[in-house]
């Protein structure tokens, strides 16, 4: 048994393999050691190999798929290996074979999946400075392709959230380390573009595929090869039935750099958590479809005007025909239809699985006639409206409510099977058959306690007490022995306990291939129950964002092609539902107002203002209303945030270097039809430092970049460039101090703010009076000091802006040193004047 064991093993060495032993599945040796760890099971001995101890962990089967996940989220991978020959003819262990690999990205399983994320497998691969990404859905099969430069390789991960990467070995690019997903590395053969291209067209059935969009060369191709393999290998052998190929290019959605993402908090806060988010806020959706779908639209805001109008119409449709909550009570009898479809697929659906997938059927009708009339909704309506022989054929192959697994039987339907219905109606003939028995047999022995029954160790057998036992007939013969009675059988019963337990063994068997059968006759099904599934998804997210543009009085954005934003009055979707009253603020941009420079005291709302606006350019790519009073949107094609301070240590670099990388990528990347928000930049260096990066930032920002840009700062002295630039404006939000207090009123208004407030916000934090004191005096010290050297106040004269950083004064030692002739100088006067220089130094 272990030869065969250290075989099945040597074949999935970075695998965990879950060995079948009878009800267990048994992890041996280092195996045993990891999932005792991680899973928190005994670990034991059995027997020895070369005089050690075999170290040994198990899992119940039945309780197999609990320590599955458990696993699966830890980032590991299991083999599952099963019994696939006969125990009772073979000769030394039964032979095992891997039926299934579980891996993060290959799940399919309802109870592996989480219900709300999709679950994406990526494969990627670098040459020559392209990327190359192909990613799949295994639960939709859904499967896209896209090259890019390789510097995008971390935001189209944070875009794309993979359960688990792909790569070519010795290939792995060091930042995947920092991100915590599994990686799986594979030999850089299976990438190879021209196999692949062989593979994708065997399994489309298609001669070339530029049908697809995809073109000639395309690394992505490679990476789907690979993924396809990997597929096939995790499935037993199955291959993947993907819904199509799809083509992605960088220019479809607004694009979102890895940093705003997650500064966004779109559907993670900043900490890793899923609430409150603007997923968590909006999403009012009925199905896990409705919730996979609207985190998916969220992160691919739209740049096609015509799209996005496409889905608003859609929603004001909605909301003017009020039928979201019709909708969302048909919705909520729908399951997950998508994921259904993809067990089908890969031949894994359950019982549950067909008889969710029947009854959500039955609700689509109801569904359709409940959506609003043209638009978008008619091509909705027609993706909604399944063929009626699917659902008569799975409500009339499948019991209302069948068993839960299958091997147990009481999953096909009464009807569907002649030959099953006799044998079904064997076995339930066996309790008439019984008690006609019984009364036979008392009658005839004279004993009136004789009852004949059935377990599953003894079978049928006849029971007669003890005090009777002189009464029993030559013919029965003795079956058990118990404390108090006998139990016999007759040749009469043993003929009928073989007849039922045949036919029960029979009825099991025949369900079991009626299942199969059934699988098979759906397959031709699966791309209109992908299609049906889109569409439950496309209108739950619908309904769900009209619901929530219902209760929070949200407005169409105007989709214009001139440069311009213009939201008035706007509020924060996440900060407004947290907090009692949100005062909306508007935010203008137009090409004579490009940058607006943010000013005022922490805890002010300055992020939150800039937030909101972004959030608000975002809701509106991707089809919703928006939390505004009046919104004018011009085209957008990014987003780009340089928010708060965060440490990449993992990486390796601090604070300010991931401020100034970030920057750096703002500056080389953003153009005029670009959101930029800067908030507090150039503040993890000393001052000086800090105030000249920012003062050249909004510069650059102004005039090479002329991006929407946001800029919060606490360096009074920017306020300044509004004087330089016409396309600069002052904005602020105030405080007010009360007593020995201060009232932040959360209004952005016009103009630089009047004073920071910082001692005041310290003391409203609980920093000790007697600091707050001390600090107080200095300032007033430090103010003084200032005006007396300068004559003003900040800090901003003190580096002297426009002419000082833009015309270097000459040093007085360059100076003195030009006016020298060296012709005309002795030895001696070369080097006193040498002496005087190095002095003047
Ligand atoms: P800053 O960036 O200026 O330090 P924040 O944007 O973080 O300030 O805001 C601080 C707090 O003020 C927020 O957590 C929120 O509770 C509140 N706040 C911000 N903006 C508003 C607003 N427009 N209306 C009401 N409360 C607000």
């Amino acid at each position: 048994m272990m030869q065969q064991y250290l075989a099945l093993k040597a074949e999935h060495p970075d695998k965990l393999l879950f060995y079948r032993m009878g009800d267990f599945y048994e992890l041996f040796h280092e195996d045993a050691v990891k999932a005792a760890r991680l899973l928190d099971i005994t670990l034991t001995t059995r027997g020895q190999s070369a005089g050690v101890p075999i170290r040994m962990a198990g899992v119940p089967y039945h309780a197999a798929e609990q320590y599955l996940a458990r696993l699966v989220r830890l980032g590991e991978s299991v083999a599952i290996c099963e019994q696939v020959g006969d125990p009772a003819t073979s000769k030394g262990p039964v032979e095992r074979k891997v039926v299934k690999v579980v891996t993060p990205g290959t799940l399919t399983d309802q109870a592996l999946l989480d219900d709300k994320q999709e679950n994406r497998l990526l494969a990627l691969c670098i040459h020559r400075g392209r990327l190359g990404l192909a990613w799949l859905s295994l639960a939709s099969g859904d499967c896209a392709l896209m090259d890019c430069e390789v510097d995008k390789l971390i935001s189209e991960i944070e875009r794309l959230r993979p359960a688990e990467i792909l790569l070519p070995e010795e290939s792995a690019p060091p930042v995947l380390a920092s991100l915590n997903i599994p990686v799986h590395q594979l030999p850089p053969w299976q990438f190879d573009v021209d196999t692949a291209t062989r593979k994708l067209n065997q399994l489309f059935g298609t001669h070339d595929l530029a049908g697809f969009g995809v073109q000639d060369g395309m690394l992505a191709v490679g990476a789907a090869g690979a993924l396809i393999d990997y597929v096939k290998l995790t499935q037993g052998g199955n291959l993947p039935a993907l819904a199509c190929l799809r083509v992605e290019n960088s220019s479809q959605y607004i694009e979102l750099d890895a940093a705003t993402r997650r500064n966004l908090e779109i559907s993670e806060t900043i900490r890793g958590e899923r609430a409150p988010t603007l997923f968590s806020v909006l999403d009012h959706t009925a199905t896990s479809m409705g919730a996979r779908l609207l985190q998916h639209w969220l992160h691919h805001p739209l740049r096609d005007h015509r799209q996005i109008l496409e889905r608003q119409q859609g929603i004001s449709q909605l909301l003017d025909a009020a039928c979201e909550d019709a909708l969302q009570t048909c919705l909520r009898e729908i399951a997950d239809i998508e994921r259904i479809a993809g067990r089908i697929a890969l031949k894994s659906a359950r019982p549950r699985d067909l008889s969710s997938l029947r009854d959500s059927l039955a609700q689509l009708p109801q569904l359709v006639a409940s959506l609003p009339q043209g638009g978008l909704f008619a091509a909705l309506a027609s993706a909604l409206t399944v063929d009626d022989a699917l659902t008569a054929l799975l409500q009339a192959a499948i019991l209302p409510e069948p068993s839960v697994v299958l091997r147990e039987g009481g999953v096909i339907a009464a009807g569907y099977s002649t030959e099953l219905d006799e044998l079904r109606a064997l076995q339930s003939d066996c309790g008439a058959f019984l008690a006609a028995l019984e009364a036979r047999e008392r009658e005839a022995t004279g004993i009136a306690t004789l009852r004949v029954e059935y377990n599953r160790v003894a079978g049928f057998f006849i029971e007669i007490s003890n005090a009777n036992t002189a009464l029993v007939p030559a013919h029965y013969r003795r079956r058990q022995t118990m404390k108090n009675a006998e139990r016999y059988i007759t040749p009469e019963l043993k003929e009928f306990e073989d007849k039922a337990l045949s036919a029960q063994e029979r009825a099991l068997a025949l369900e079991k291939a009626l299942f199969d059968a059934l699988l098979d006759e759906l397959q031709p099904h699966i791309p209109a129950l992908r299609l049906a599934a889109q569409g439950v998804a496309t209108v739950d997210v619908m309904a769900s964002l009209a619901l929530h543009a219902r209760e929070w009085r949200y407005v169409a954005p105007v989709f214009v092609d001139e440069v311009v934003l213009d939201i008035r009055a706007g509020r924060h979707p996440v900060v407004e539902a947290q907090i009692a009253d949100f005062i909306p603020n508007s935010a203008q941009f137009a090409s004579t107002r490009k940058l607006l420079l943010i000013t005022g005291p922490n805890m002010g709302g300055k992020s939150t203002y800039m937030r909101q606006t972004a959030l608000i350019v975002l809701l509106a790519h991707i089809g919703s209303l928006v939390p505004a009073d009046q919104a004018v949107i011009g085209r957008v094609d990014r987003i780009f945030t340089r928010i708060g301070a965060s440490d990449d240590l993992a990486g390796g670099r601090s604070t300010f270097m991931v401020e100034m990388s970030e920057t750096a990528n703002i500056l080389n990347n953003a153009t005029e039809h670009s959101l930029v928000l800067m908030d507090e930049v150039g503040r993890g260096t000393s001052t000086f430092d800090g105030l000249a990066l920012a003062w050249a930032i909004a510069r650059a920002l102004i005039e090479k970049n002329r991006a929407y840009t946001l800029f919060a700062t606490h360096y009074f002295e920017l306020t300044r460039l509004a004087q330089d630039y016409a396309q600069v404006a002052n904005v602020h939000l105030d405080a007010v101090e009360h007593k020995d207090r201060i009232v932040f009123l959360h209004a952005v208004e016009e103009g630089p703010a009047s004073q920071s407030y910082g001692v005041a916000v310290a003391q409203l934090a609980g920093v000790p009076r007697e600091v707050v004191r001390q600090a107080k005096r200095k300032l007033v010290e430090l103010e003084q000091a200032s005006v007396m050297r300068d004559g003003q106040s900040d800090l901003f004269s003190a580096i002297a802006i426009s002419d000082v950083m833009s015309e270097p004064e000459i040093h007085p030692v360059v100076e003195q040193l030009s006016a020298v002739n060296p012709d005309e100088l002795t030895p001696k006067m070369a080097l006193e004047l040498v002496y005087a220089l190095h002095r003047a130094l």
